[in-house]
């Protein structure tokens, strides 16, 4: 199945005279980047949210990573969130992976990448620069170690903390990354993945839940940080930035965008709505797809802006069938 001019293209296996399709996460974003489109990155902490990310990923053909962070791993389980993944990319043949967001410690990290995630976060930048340094080449070394086709991202400033509704916005101005620290980190820790700060921030603002303000982002940085750190790059805290911004932003270099804020409102609007629409219901099954209507409305809006950031509509090449 093609859609647009480009496709994903994965890998053909036989096993036991059975052909089987195979897709990598690093061939999938290095296709996606010379298209010119970014892949989405939406974090998950129930059924309901890999529900929607799923149905609107495959509505519209494009690649997609699912993304948990510590906290919500413990939640749903971290093999158990694995296992899920893993059954939709093998019976339906599409390349949905696997990121664990923001890890703090390698020994939870080293649970992930057993567990089968395809990428790690592996966060220590509210460590001084040369520590987290050190720490993350290590986490590098240890984790290619247990397997070597995981992708290990990185991350370097200051871009805040808690993917949730802020009052007040916290000052980054002085946590930005320059090209300059982007190479030494990349060069000196062997990550896949750069997680730079270019004026994105996690969470969102009142006012940037209601409409009225948007994230900007430093566009010239962003293409600065990419020839200097010559990686991938991911953009954390997409909830709630300036639509424009963000189609510049894959067009200077960012190669995944994160989505969690904008998801978790639609998740809480969509399961009061089911409620109050229902009041007397007890079936789960019945109340809850209001709230998977809701996600997915916005896991499809920003699946179509970062698929057509470099004017290019993509799709997924697959032997999907059902
Ligand atoms: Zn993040």
């Amino acid at each position: 199945m093609t859609v647009g001019g480009c496709c994903f293209q994965p890998v053909r296996t036989e096993h036991h005279g059975e052909e089987h399709v195979v897709y990598a996460l690093r061939e999938i974003l290095a296709q996606a980047q010379a298209a010119g489109s970014a892949i989405g990155h939406f974090n998950v902490a129930d059924l309901v949210l890999l529900k929607a990310v799923f149905a609107s990923a495959r509505d519209l053909k494009v690649p997609v990573l699912v993304g948990a962070s510590e906290g919500e791993r413990e939640f749903i389980g971290t093999r158990q969130l694995a296992a899920l993944v893993k059954s939709l990319r093998e019976e339906f043949e599409f390349p949905i992976f696997l990121n664990a967001d923001h890890t703090h410690s390698l020994a939870k990290a080293v649970d992930a990448v057993k567990a089968g995630f395809d990428a790690v976060v592996f966060d220590l930048s509210a460590l001084p620069f040369e520590q987290n340094v050190r720490q993350t080449r290590e986490a590098v070394e240890a984790l290619k170690g247990i397997n070597p086709s995981v992708l290990v991202e990185g991350e370097i400033g200051d871009i805040g903390t808690g993917s949730e509704i802020h009052t007040q916005a916290p000052d980054l101005s002085r946590g930005l990354t320059t090209p300059d620290d982007a190479r030494r980190f990349v060069e000196s820790t062997g990550i896949d993945i750069l997680a730079p700060a270019v004026g994105n921030m996690h969470g969102m603002l009142e006012t940037m839940v209601h409409g009225e303000t948007r994230k900007r982002l430093d566009v010239e940085r962003i293409r600065d940080v990419k020839a200097a750190a010559r990686v991938l790059l991911t953009l954390h805290g997409g909830s709630g930035t300036d639509d424009d911004d963000l189609r510049k932003a894959i067009a200077a270099g960012i190669n995944i965008v994160h989505i969690n804020t904008e998801l978790r409102v639609a998740w809480r609007r969509g399961l009061e709505d089911g409620l109050a629409k229902k009041p007397k219901e007890v079936v789960p099954y019945r109340i809850l797809p209001a709230a998977v209507d809701a996600v997915r409305e916005v896991t499809s809006s920003r699946l179509k802006l970062f698929s057509d950031g470099g004017k290019a509509l993509v799709g997924v090449s697959s032997g999907a069938r059902r």
